[in-house]
């Protein structure tokens, strides 16, 4: 029986774009290569994993590299994919920034004041005979405690969360700040 009879949907994609690769590399995939790359791989999504082998057979082999990259390479390609993917979905649900004719930047939300986590402040009352009233700022919300308590403070996602851009925008540049000093750490 051939091997490739026995290949689930899936498997038999990856299993065409490691052949694909390693001609677009410039040599073969050998078949007693296929069950090893398939057992590293199948946990991957094949569509990603089928884009990954696309991208590394499109690129400049350097001397002395394998025809076919590791495991290794194709799953932080795929990796990486996935999360480009999910950063332009993310990118996608967010709505145009605020415009404004003065100097001043208007909040896109005024519930949360761009809060980069998009944490929204409440104030409850409390419960009970601790209850009072609690300064500060932020919208009054009884949160959802049923035993008595004092008043306080509290946050919670705000629905802008998916869709504020200048939320995203701070989140975007908090991550890059993180990971400049991660890279520098090292
Ligand atoms: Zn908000
Ligand atoms: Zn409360």
């Amino acid at each position: 029986m051939e091997l490739t009879d026995q290949l689930s949907e899936s498997e038999l994609q990856i299993a065409s774009a490691l052949a694909d690769m390693a001609i677009a590399r410039g040599g073969t995939f050998d078949d007693y290569q296929t069950p090893i790359y398939l057992r590293g791989l199948v946990d991957l999504d094949s569509q990603l994993v089928a884009r990954a082998c696309e991208a590394l057979g499109l690129e400049p082999r350097e001397d002395y590299t394998p025809v076919v990259p590791p495991v290794g390479t194709i799953r932080q390609r795929v990796g990486e994919l996935a999360r480009k993917d999910t950063a332009a979905e993310a990118a996608k649900k967010l709505l145009p920034l605020p415009v404004s004719e003065d100097n001043e930047k208007p909040y896109f939300c005024l519930d949360c004041r761009d809060e980069p986590y998009a944490w929204r402040v409440y104030r409850c009352g409390g419960l009970g005979k601790a209850a009072g009233m609690v300064g500060g700022e932020g919208a009054v919300f009884a949160c959802a405690r049923r035993n008595d308590h004092a008043a306080h403070t509290y946050v919670e996602r705000c629905g802008c969360y998916s869709t504020n851009p200048v939320s995203a925008e701070h989140r975007r540049r908090m991550d890059a700040a993180k990971a400049k000093r991660e890279t520098k750490r090292r």
